[in-house]
């Protein structure tokens, strides 16, 4: 025997908007107006802040009514693959060869579990095994070992209790019994508990609100473009953020020729512990690369210290200039340290760079023609007046 997981969809369905009636009402909950609310709106009358507080709930039920029509059909899914998926595991599962320590009988299968692990997404099968004559029972798992159970303790001496079950009036208690002390504790089955049939006043409230929180599909789909409509007003804002710090720090950045990066670099380097700054330049090419060595003054700086402190030090002086650390980074040899500086010298060139750094502290730029380049087009001299 097993308990049949996959039901119909209805029953999916069902218990997704019972989640969701019970999830919108709680917004609804009377919540008095915080000290925050009061604090920031000072100007407002009591009555005022109430109002405001009220939209706000409004507000908020209407988004969060609209994000669970939009999860529902996906949810239903899931929850029906789940049920399925336990129950091709009961119907493959191997019943365990376990005997009876009594009469060394092969265990009868009564009843197969699937048990699950929320934290972990894990799923198992458990096996409750018997054999009637010997009244010997015994929970496994598939390999045939023996399921671990929690002693249920006493609330008064904290010693292990006996337990059973006892039917009253057609429900079901749990038992427990302290042979140590003699204290009884008797609980109602959750299932029974569950049983309880709501009034009429209580399936008409839960109707009310279903039509109120549980949204049609045409209004979810009205719900899903306004969220779209947002999100696309929102990514043009950021865009448009963006693209106003990209022009900022475009004017910002300060251009040096190699005497005034030597003047830049050199004191703040050797204030950092590195000495001899020297540069070597290759020979003209597309690209302003000068390769340079500093030497390590501190002799307990290891490796990697070493690295990271000059790499720092450098990227954080050249930061708003049009000079740049090569993303190979420094290299290191006996205290001994080199890498290469790109100088950036075009328009172009500059755009690039602080479009990647931009892009480096998470932040996209999405302009395409530069503004200047823009202007560019209509000056007068360009038309040719
Ligand atoms: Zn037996
Ligand atoms: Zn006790």
């Amino acid at each position: 025997m097993s308990y049949q997981h996959l039901k119909e969809r209805s029953h999916y369905e069902e218990m997704y908007d019972k989640f969701t009636v019970e999830w919108c009402r709680r917004f609804e909950e009377p919540r008095p107006i915080s000290d925050e609310e009061l604090e920031t709106s000072t100007e407002l009358s009591l009555s005022q802040i109430q109002w405001c507080h009220d939209l706000s709930t409004d507000w908020l039920i209407f988004q969060e009514a609209g994000n669970r029509w939009l999860r529902r059909k996906e949810t239903i899914q899931e929850w029906m693959e789940r049920d399925k998926r336990r129950d091709q595991m009961v119907e493959r599962a191997q019943v365990p060869l376990v005997r009876c320590p009594s009469c060394g009988k092969a265990m009868d299968c009564v009843y197969t579990d699937v048990r699950s692990d929320i934290d972990s997404d894990r799923e198992w099968l458990e096996f409750f095994l018997c054999c009637k004559p010997c009244k010997q029972g015994k929970d496994v798992y598939e390999n045939g070992s023996k399921v671990p159970r929690k002693p249920i303790l006493c609330e008064k001496c904290n010693r292990e209790v006996e337990t059973d079950i006892k039917k009253k009036k057609g429900k079901r208690y749990y038992i427990e019994t302290c042979k140590h002390c003699g204290h009884v504790e008797e609980a109602l089955s959750t299932l029974d508990e569950k049983k309880k049939e709501p009034t009429q006043e209580e399936i008409d409230r839960y109707e009310h609100d279903k039509k109120r929180f549980c949204l049609t599909d045409q209004q979810g789909q009205r719900y899903k473009s306004w969220k779209e409509q947002m999100k696309h007003l929102d990514d043009e804002e950021k865009a448009q953020e963006a693209n106003a710090e990209f022009y900022d720090k475009l004017a910002e950045v300060k251009k040096l020729n190699i005497a005034g990066l030597e003047k830049l670099l050199k004191p703040v380097l050797k204030k950092a512990g590195y000495a001899d700054l020297h540069f070597a330049m290759s020979p003209p090419a597309q690209q302003i690369i000068l390769t340079f060595s500093v030497r390590d003054m501190e002799e307990r700086r290891e490796e990697y210290d070493s690295r990271k402190t000059l790499e720092k030090t450098i990227e954080g002086l050249l930061e708003d200039k049009n000079w740049a650390l090569t993303t190979e980074g420094v290299s290191y040899r006996l205290g001994m340290l080199d890498g290469r500086i790109r100088g950036y010298e075009s328009k172009e060139d500059l755009e690039q760079l602080t479009k990647s750094r931009m892009k480096k502290k998470g932040k996209l730029v999405t302009v395409t023609q530069s503004k200047s380049s823009q202007y560019a087009s209509m000056l007068p001299e360009d038309i040719g007046l």
